[in-house]
């Protein structure tokens, strides 16, 4: 087992690994940026080491600082959280290269993944089934004009190398496409220098379920349920619950060993999630996220796992701590994300944090690194935490939820704790039927 880990992230995520490691033994090596001095994760880190000025470009995504920050404390590997360079191939290739373990897995799976295409075309091998679309990549108008007759309109034209929602665009008609397909190459080209689009049936109703994986990199790959995210503002998540209530355990077993065996066909290694969009029962695959997620939550409450811990095993060799027959999913859990965002116009909100007051009592879960007197910095992502409950059902997870809420206190800024009230107060959340465009609804309704 290693006995120092460098944690190359920032905020709850990077708090989430510093915990793993201190539970397994494991010594910790916190970076930062000058405008994260006085972070948790670099507070509670045993050590820590500044790795640059507040832009991200200069100092999360600074591959030399981070590797000289690496071998200057003698950390054997790197756990790259989510975001900033978790999907980065040419990053773990680098931390390889020098000798040191990269937590996630093989360059060459984060490539394949890494590109939406090459992804399903991959998944498609595997017998994953997924949403009627173009052979690989569209090069020009008059291919999307086939494709589109033949799946149908509406479609979706979408980046190959997309992230974040970017470089999607949808065309209701033929006399649209040509618009969405110039629109989502110039967005793709400008947000990823790769302009190559790919275009798939857009679904009208669909559900966000995904599947957790864990694989030992020999052939073993374990899932663990899955997650609903349907609730969305502008293809961002949320609000994440596990499992989903649209599905059933049957049906949440039969994808999840298809997941689990075509992963394993792969020899695939670390912690993977494959999304889904799922509409009229069917499970259609729309990419693969090859690294922690920040809902992981949900799943680890569930099913009773630490996936870092898990992701930490299996990069030095380990074996995974269970089978797929250990694994079983228990009750019912739900995250919201706690963004500093005003609640009504989701305008980002840094600034000093007069008081926070964690919630607690029975099955209820903070991952969060701020503080009272914790000043958000304006450069980074605006998601300052996470709470997650489990509860025996799904009602009483939402009443869980409800009552950690209400003792949820932060003060001096802006939180979407008002929108999250809402949304647990809805009959549409509350009833469990729901599809990805139902909270975009939901907060026009608010406005
Ligand atoms: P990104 O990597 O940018 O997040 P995804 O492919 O994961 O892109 O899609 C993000 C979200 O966009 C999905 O969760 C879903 O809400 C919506 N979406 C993606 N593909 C489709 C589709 N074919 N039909 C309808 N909605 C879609």
């Amino acid at each position: 087992m290693f006995s120092k880990i460098l944690i190359a992230n920032r905020g709850e995520i990077a708090l989430r690994v510093l915990r793993a490691c201190r539970e397994m033994g494991i010594r910790t090596v916190a970076v930062h940026s000058t405008a994260d001095a006085d972070a948790m994760h670099v507070r509670l880190a045993d050590e820590a080491i500044c790795i640059g000025p507040p832009s991200s470009k200069d100092s999360y995504l600074n591959i030399p600082a981070i590797l000289s920050a690496a071998t200057l404390t003698g950390a054997e590997a790197i756990h790259p959280g989510y975001g900033f360079l978790a999907e980065n191939a040419d990053f773990a290739e680098t931390v390889e290269a020098h000798g040191m373990t990269f937590i996630g897995p093989s360059p060459e799976h984060m490539r394949t993944m890494g590109d939406k295409i090459s992804a399903k075309t991959t998944m498609q091998m595997l017998g994953v089934p997924l949403v009627p679309g173009s052979d690989g990549a569209v090069e020009d108008v008059a291919t999307a004009k086939e494709v589109a007759a033949k799946i149908c309109y509406p479609v979706l034209i979408k980046a190959a190398a997309g992230g974040g929602g970017r470089g999607m665009k949808v065309a209701q008609n033929e006399g649209e496409i040509e618009n969405a397909w110039q629109m989502a190459r110039a967005e793709a080209r400008a947000a990823f220098g790769n302009d190559a689009v790919y275009i798939e049936k857009y679904l009208d109703k669909p559900r966000h379920v995904e599947i957790q994986v864990m694989g030992d990199g020999k052939g073993e790959v374990v899932y663990y349920g899955d997650r609903d995210c349907s609730l969305q503002r502008r293809h961002q998540k949320v609000l994440e619950e596990a499992g989903s209530p649209a599905v059933t355990p049957e049906e949440r077993d039969e994808i999840g060993t298809i997941v689990a065996n075509a992963l394993a066909k792969m020899k695939y290694s670390g912690a993977g999630t494959i999304e889904f969009l799922y509409q009229d029962k069917q499970f259609c695959f729309i990419e693969m996220n090859t690294r922690l997620q920040v809902e992981h939550p949900v799943t680890e409450m569930v099913c009773n796992v630490d996936l870092v811990r898990e992701q930490i095993m299996v990069a030095a060799g380990e074996k995974m701590s269970h089978r797929q027959e250990d694994i079983h999913v228990t009750g019912h859990a739900i995250e919201c994300r706690i963004n500093a965002e005003n609640s009504d116009n989701f305008a980002p909100c840094p600034g000093l944090i007069t008081i926070f007051h964690a919630p607690g009592g029975p099955g209820v879960r903070v991952d969060s690194a701020i503080y009272s007197g914790y000043k958000i910095p304006p450069y980074y992502d605006s998601m300052i935490g996470k709470l997650i409950v489990h509860a025996p059902t799904r009602p009483q997870a939402i009443a869980r939820m409800q009552r950690a809420l209400q003792e949820c206190v932060v003060e001096g800024v802006d939180t979407l704790i008002p929108l999250h009230r809402k949304i647990l107060a809805s009959e549409e959340f509350q009833s469990g039927v729901y599809t990805i465009h139902t909270l975009e609804e939901f907060v026009e309704r608010l406005s």
